[in-house]
């Protein structure tokens, strides 16, 4: 049985007070808060394995390499990939998204096209950017509506036999909108375009299916899914993985090297150059238990509820207006009060314990769709509670009235 309050309990940080309030912690878009469960596996590793993977017979070494490749098993098994090898550990989101990037710099033209959304977070805009300056490829983009729904005719229209590549969030962090990737997926791969998805906002709420989707590639971060910082996966289907070279030389990454020539280790090792975020990877694993073991329908139940009850306490305060609008939507609340600044509001809900982020949540492009500065943006955990949102509301009422 699903127990909130039993739940909050393996979130120490949960019981602090901030400002001399209790902890409101609604800025869960940005990063989890990490269970102690995933807290004591990282100090056991610290405490008593702590080594270099791959690379010495000891015993430790041993222990921190089995740990390391059971947690890329479980990675695997969790998202259901069809191999092992085709889960390569980086250091999150971001990483992934320029490992492949680059990659692609040798394998595209002039005039190739690569498609991302207006919807997107800057880091799955700007490596694409480098790769055209690169490459001389164009960037198109998806455009939205005043929903924040992608338009999918307009999707289809761009797609020609110039389309290299597609990428697209699979949640917006900005608005909390769920794309359609299964249909932009397929679409894509019908006029033999490379499918990138950018999941870093998904993970935490679905459970997703690689397999299922037929993706070429889907990135994420484990911090964002109560695992910790510093690292995260780039998943792609084996013949894509073997096709893009390398993106780092190094240690760890070689079969052989000699001055003359140097011949590259198979996957996953080609793309985990140096000594990794052995402990990261290995608490990323502890994280994926952690989630699985409360369930993703029953994290889906809380979080959809928790949303259902914010969307319609926050629209009865005057002035307030809710940004990404669309149905299909995750706990993300993105909303302006008239005339109020998105910044004044979150400093003044600090002052009474409650963290919420503001500013343009790295897609200052949807922040210039809807012609404003940025957001307040509140986003729900499965940990939140009714009463958190009553909290929110009635400080963000608070402001209101100071502000005006
Ligand atoms: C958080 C986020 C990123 C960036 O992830 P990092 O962990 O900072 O690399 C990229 N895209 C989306 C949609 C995100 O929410």
């Amino acid at each position: 049985m699903f127990d909130v309050n039993e739940i909050r309990k393996d979130f120490p940080i949960l019981s602090r007070k901030v400002n001399g309030y209790p902890l409101v912690y609604l800025d869960n878009a940005a990063t989890s808060q990490k269970p102690q469960q995933v807290i004591d596996c990282i100090v056991d590793y610290y405490s008593n394995y702590n080594a270099n993977i791959h690379r010495g017979v000891h015993t430790l070494s041993q222990e921190a390499t089995d740990k390391y490749e059971a947690a890329r098993n479980t990675i695997k098994e969790h998202f259901n990939a069809s191999k092992t090898s085709e889960i390569i550990y980086t250091s999150g989101t971001t990483h992934s998204i320029n490992l492949v990037a680059s990659g692609f710099t040798s394998l595209l033209k002039k005039g190739d096209e690569i498609i991302v959304s207006a919807l997107e977070h800057h880091s799955n805009i700007v490596p694409w950017q480098m790769l055209c300056e690169r490459t001389g490829a164009v960037l198109k983009v998806i455009p939205m509506n005043q929903e924040g729904v992608l338009d999918m005719d307009a999707y289809v229209d761009l797609l020609n036999d110039k389309t290299q590549l597609v990428f697209v969030n699979h949640i917006s962090n900005a608005l909390g909108i769920i794309n359609p990737i299964k249909f932009i997926i397929d679409q894509a791969h019908r006029v033999g375009a490379v499918v990138l998805i950018d999941g870093a906002q998904a993970c935490s709420h679905v459970k997703v299916d690689f397999q299922a989707l037929d993706c070429d590639f889907y990135v994420t971060s484990a911090h964002k899914m109560c695992g910790p910082t510093g690292v995260g996966i780039l998943y792609g289907k084996e013949a894509w993985l073997e096709k893009l070279p390398p993106y780092q030389g190094g240690g760890e990454m070689i079969a052989e090297v000699s001055f003359e020539k140097t011949t590259y280790a198979g996957l996953p090792h080609k793309f985990e150059a140096g000594t990794p975020n052995i402990c990261g990877g290995i608490a990323f694993g502890a994280a994926i238990d952690y989630l699985n073991t409360i369930g993703f329908s029953e994290i889906a139940k809380q979080e959809e509820m928790l949303l259902e009850y914010a969307n319609k306490k926050l629209l009865e305060i005057e002035g307030l207006k809710i940004y990404g609008t669309g149905s299909e939507k995750t706990s993300v609340i993105s909303f302006n009060i008239e005339g109020l600044h998105p910044y004044d509001i979150g400093t003044i809900i600090d002052k009474l314990g409650i963290a919420v982020r503001t500013g343009h949540h790295c897609a200052q492009p949807v922040m210039d769709f809807f012609n404003i500065p940025g957001t307040v943006r509140a986003s729900f955990a499965f940990y939140n509670t009714i009463e958190e949102v009553d909290a929110l509301v009635s400080a963000v009422k608070k402001a209101k009235m100071m502000l005006s």
